[in-house]
């Protein structure tokens, strides 16, 4: 910071920490993240529709290294339901983060409802998508603030509505003092799937029309993974999805599956279609099922 150049540079440099923390989104993820992206001087909001979601010829690589996408090619209309599979270093988690502008591509175009994605505020396009990630870190604070952060003007009776629809009623109800539970860090601790289910809960009570979503690698007990895919379709209905699948038998609730291998869409099909001898696809799914690969970060 530089701070120590006057005031009038202070000034500025508050406009950039402002900045800064304005991207602190539901997942907490972006904190710490190198921030190379910016607005265009008066961007228009991003005007939400149906959630129709296109790739054009996207390319980006991280620093020197290489091409981590190469001229990626997706459409995705509206509603429809994709999961992206694919080995470890391959490109999905990169796919994502793009979608969700943490970078800006290096060719290519991205839009959403036919608006580029790098045009619009970034303001309004975290506003068109909720994401769910692997692991959601909660803030020290009620379970009812930890919900209502996806939306801060949310009345208490659609956080209940919200926390419902994502099976999180009930074993909210069982913490010593419900909703007004303190959670978190120092808190009363929550399980692996009720913190999933917390972020299920923030995707509800956001209502946009995308869902971005990483499915947890980590085991979890039958029972929350049942409530879990329950809250999952529910939450899908009327949205366009896009998920970094990790376990493959979870695909047959999607529409189409992406399959990404060495920065570029090698496979794309609905499950059915995939399961072909020879596939990629099939290669995963056999591997998968006999136990022995489950990397799929
Ligand atoms: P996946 O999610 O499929 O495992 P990623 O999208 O995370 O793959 O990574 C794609 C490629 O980009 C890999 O070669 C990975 O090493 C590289 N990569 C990912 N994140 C970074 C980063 N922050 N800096 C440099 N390289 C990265
Ligand atoms: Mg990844």
């Amino acid at each position: 910071f530089r701070i120590l150049h006057g005031s009038r540079d202070m000034a500025l440099s508050l406009v950039d920490l402002v900045q800064h923390f304005g991207v602190i989104d539901d997942t907490l993820r972006v904190v710490g993240q190198p921030q190379t992206v910016r607005d265009v001087i008066g961007a228009p909001a991003l005007v939400k529709r149906g959630g129709m979601v296109e790739f054009r010829k996207v390319s980006f690589s991280y620093g020197s290294a290489g091409e981590a996408l190469h001229e990626i090619n997706i459409e995705i209309p509206a509603g429809q339901k994709v999961g992206i599979v694919g080995p470890s270093g391959a490109g999905k988690s990169t796919l994502i983060h793009l979608l969700q502008r943490l970078y800006d591509v290096n060719g290519g175009s991205i839009s959403i409802d036919g608006q580029n994605i790098a045009e619009v505020t970034q303001d309004s396009l975290r506003r068109s998508m909720a994401v769910v990630p692997q692991d959601i870190s909660l803030l020290h604070r009620t379970v009812m603030d930890n919900i209502r952060f996806a939306r801060p003007d949310a009345t208490d009776e659609e956080i209940f509505r919200a926390a419902k629809a994502a099976h999180c009623d009930r074993f909210i109800h069982k913490l010593s003092e419900g909703y007004n539970t303190v959670v978190g860090e120092r808190g009363t601790k929550l399980s692996g799937g009720q913190r999933q289910r917390i972020g299920i809960a923030r995707a509800f009570l956001k209502d946009a029309p995308i869902i971005v979503l990483d499915e947890a690698t980590s085991a979890l007990d039958t029972e929350s993974e049942m409530e879990i895919q329950r809250s999952l379709v529910r939450m899908m209905e009327d949205r366009t999805v896009i998920a970094v699948a990790h376990r493959l038998s979870t695909l047959s609730a999607f529409d189409r599956v992406l399959v990404v291998d060495q920065g570029q869409i090698v496979e794309d099909g609905s499950p059915l279609d995939l399961r072909r001898q020879g596939s990629l696809f099939d290669r995963m799914w056999r591997l998968q099922a006999e136990g022995l690969a489950v990397e799929n970060t």
